[in-house]
């Protein structure tokens, strides 16, 4: 039986089911006795300190295993844990209710899950599961008893509703992949697969009524897909296909050593998309020419709930600028949606967060904030490889007041006496689609465009793009979107400024003839699609790239161009297949 998902993290596991249930632990409820307030109390405190230790040494693990930043994901949970409100309001119910230790927190932590989940934010949602297992800990705490996660199998492949990051990162040293019935691209969880390099699948609709414990299943982290007790000329297959990843890898290896051209010798610059510094070590390798985009959002995740300072944007930006060196870096200024849970009291509530106060209208809403990321950016910006860009800019009157903030910031600088590049490129994301349109209005006030594929056609299609239901009509192929990523093009060549991809789409093999030949020559992507990219790029022919993405812009369906491609004598290689819509699979 073979169940669809989405691939969170690229590989393939073949093991044995390890089921999890992370929603279901025994719950006392009874009122406690004047006398037993007290100890009931100290009851409460001890276990939420040993779930702080806890989670202390789950953080630990999580910094030597994986990353700095995946570890940093912790302390958002520590400080969660630590928030006074929440001890607070356990505390009161314990006294005034008289409830035990396990329901007064229960009631508590219930609250802060509930406004998460109602969150019309996929992120916030997310961060649910996070607290909801994170009062599982202290449940069991307060119980004195341990629960073992520890899977006992051979080689077990972690199956559950939902995981959350503790348990990813606690479960990691012992399975072989991960599966789960629901999540999305952005949680936490599958943040640290990723960076583990463990094959897993989301968003596995029934997975869990379907396996037992210790069945044989399949992970098939490159179609998106798990195999529950395969035949054995299923197993037969797979281990062909896993074979086959490794061998491809090692040659896409060696492969990466050549420069990055086309057959005909049209130089294509490949930069990496960052969103954890641990990935920094990625930009001198598979030579990558720097950082094409930093997601700027991690840093504040990572130091929430306070905001970054100067220092610590100038810190984090001055690393990223050695590491790109002699290479550029781009640095995208915030772009968070407006209600992170722990921005509450610089946002408020959203009813349609996608559509509302993201990106650049919050930083210019939050004028002395802005600045300060800026000051930071600028005065890591010694080495003169730094470049700085707004996100989700939709009209011009936007970018003017951001340069404005910009000079201030400059300004200040100055009169600070601190040095800069006074010279800094500034540039812009193109992903709404009035902005696109209208690319002409913005090219002589900017250095380069960027485009973000991703919330390009999450708004050309209005499709949010966190919404499994509405994926299907995902089509990067629709000869529209590719009419309009010509058109800005031509803008970009005729006004000669910088010009690059740093969407998903970008990260696609099958869509690197279609972008060279629309005009785009740089691409900023995921360290992990790097060497798919290029070994694509150095089988092309350009002139081929051009007649092709010409003629696709003639067309009128997504499968239309599809079609062209298939027909084409563009290589498609193992593991990677054209996107298809629902339609057509
Ligand atoms: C995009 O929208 O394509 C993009 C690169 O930005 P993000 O994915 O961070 O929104
Ligand atoms: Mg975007």
């Amino acid at each position: 039986m073979k169940i669809k998902g989405t691939t969170i993290s690229q590989g393939i596991a073949i093991g044995q089911a390890h089921l999890l249930d992370v929603e279901k632990f025994l719950l006392p409820s009874y009122e406690i006795k004047d006398e037993e307030v007290e100890s009931e109390v100290n009851r409460f405190n001890a276990a939420l300190k040993l779930t702080i230790e806890e989670i202390e040494e789950i953080k630990e693990k999580t910094r030597q295993s994986a990353s700095d930043e995946a570890g940093a994901i912790f302390d958002v949970h520590i400080a969660i844990l630590n928030d006074p409100t929440l001890k607070r309001n356990t505390v009161t119910r314990i006294i005034k209710e008289r409830k035990n230790a396990e329901q007064a927190f229960t009631t508590s932590i219930k609250n802060v899950v509930e406004v998460l989940e109602k969150s019309s934010d996929p992120y916030f949602k997310e961060r649910a599961i996070d607290i909801r297992d994170l009062a599982r800990r202290v449940i069991v705490n307060l119980q004195g008893k341990k629960k073992s996660d520890s899977p006992t199998y051979e080689s077990p492949i972690v199956v559950s509703s939902q995981l959350s990051p503790s348990q990813t990162s606690v479960l990691h040293a012992s399975v072989k992949g991960f599966v789960t019935e629901h999540g999305g691209k952005t949680s936490h969880t599958a943040i640290i697969a990723r960076s583990l390099e463990i094959p897993a699948v989301i968003g596995v609709k029934g997975i869990v009524e379907a396996v037992s414990p210790g069945d044989e299943i399949i992970i098939d982290g490159i179609d998106g897909l798990v195999i529950i007790k395969p035949t054995e000329d299923e197993k037969e297959e797979y281990l062909n296909k896993l074979k086959a990843f490794k061998e491809r890898r090692s040659k896409l290896l060696e492969e990466s050593k050549k420069p990055s051209k086309t057959v005909d010798g049209h130089h294509i610059k490949i930069r990496c998309n960052i969103d954890f510094e641990e990935e920094l070590e990625k930009v001198n390798e598979f030579g990558v020419e720097g950082v094409g985009l930093y997601r700027s959002e991690f840093l504040y995740l990572k130091c929430a709930p306070e905001l970054p300072s100067e220092e610590d944007h100038f810190e984090t930006y001055k690393r990223i600028a050695e590491a790109a060196y002699p290479f550029k870096a781009v640095i995208r200024t915030l772009d968070l949606g407006g209600e992170k849970y722990f921005h509450e009291q610089l946002a408020p509530q959203e009813v349609n967060p996608v559509l509302g106060l993201r990106a650049i209208r919050f930083s210019l809403r939050h004028h002395q904030f802005f600045k300060t990321q800026l000051k930071g950016i600028l005065r890591a910006s010694t080495k003169k490889n730094l470049e700085i860009m707004f996100p989700m800019v939709t009209i011009v009157e936007e970018l003017k007041t951001a340069k404005d903030v910009l000079k201030e910031a400059m300004q200040d600088l100055k009169r600070e006496g601190v040095p800069f590049d006074e010279e800094i490129k500034v540039g812009i994301m193109i992903e709404i689609p009035i902005c696109a349109l209208n690319a002409e209005a913005f090219a002589l006030d900017v250095d380069f465009f960027s485009i973000g594929t991703n919330d390009l056609i999450q708004y050309l299609m209005a499709i949010d793009r966190n919404n499994e239901s509405v994926a299907g009509y995902y089509d990067p192929h629709h000869p529209a979107f590719l009419r309009l990523l010509l058109s800005i093009a031509s803008v970009a060549k005729r006004n000669k400024i910088g010009l690059s991809i740093c969407g998903e789409v970008a990260s696609d093999p099958d869509m690197i003839p279609l972008l060279i030949g629309l005009g785009y020559d740089e691409f900023s992507m995921t360290p992990q699609s790097v060497l798919e990219v290029k070994s694509k790029i150095i089988s092309l022919l350009y002139k081929e790239c051009r007649k092709i993405a010409l003629e696709a812009t003639k067309m009128k369906t997504g499968r239309q161009v599809r079609n062209l491609l298939k027909g084409s004598k563009m290589p498609s290689f193992l593991g990677i297949k054209l996107g298809k819509t629902k339609d057509e699979s």
